[in-house]
């Protein structure tokens, strides 16, 4: 499967809370697999199906150290500690800011054959997971920012989308 188009912010499928996945065939396996080559291509370190429009509760994640697909995620547990960390957004692309997130998560869902998994992860991991299950509920990054980061991140959109600026350069390390 070839690489995937992002969709990017005003794309309605991104504020739309995704359905379940019920089928777990060859379509889903081949959705999964077009998944992780546009997080490789991007690059990026998470990326959830609806960012390449398919409005459904699935996201693939590469860490550095671990890898995977889950579908149908719930959280089993967040710790109560928080962590405040840069984040950045594969459908906002460029634009990187602090989010306050749990330090560690324990997520239990499905892979790609429907097989239950359950998948814990501190600091890096865990932000993948809480940013990923945020956009299977219409969720994006910036809902979570500070009054004064979003209003930076909400100006920076707009002067793109106006030509008043040059869009962000990429850092990688978006989700
Ligand atoms: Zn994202």
């Amino acid at each position: 499967m070839a690489v995937l188009a992002i969709r990017t912010l005003g794309d309605p499928v991104l504020r739309t809370p995704a359905e379940p996945v019920a089928s777990f065939d060859a379509d889903l396996r081949r959705l999964v697999s077009g998944m992780f080559e546009t997080m490789e291509a991007a690059p990026g370190v998470g990326l959830a199906a609806p960012q390449v429009g398919v409005p459904r509760r699935l996201f693939v994640f590469d860490s550095g150290e671990e890898r995977g697909a889950v579908a149908n995620p719930v959280f089993a547990w967040r710790s109560e500690d928080t962590q405040e960390g840069e984040e950045g957004c594969l459908s906002l692309p460029g634009l990187y800011f602090p989010v306050v997130r749990a330090s560690s998560v324990r997520i239990e869902g499905v892979d790609a054959y429907g097989v239950p998994v359950a998948l814990e992860g501190g600091d890096l991991l865990a932000r993948i997971f809480q940013h990923e299950s945020d956009h299977l509920d219409g969720v994006l990054f910036v809902d979570r920012l500070g009054p004064e980061h979003r209003r930076e991140a909400m100006r920076l959109l707009r002067d793109v989308e106006l030509g008043l600026a040059a869009p962000p350069a990429v850092r990688g390390r978006a989700l």
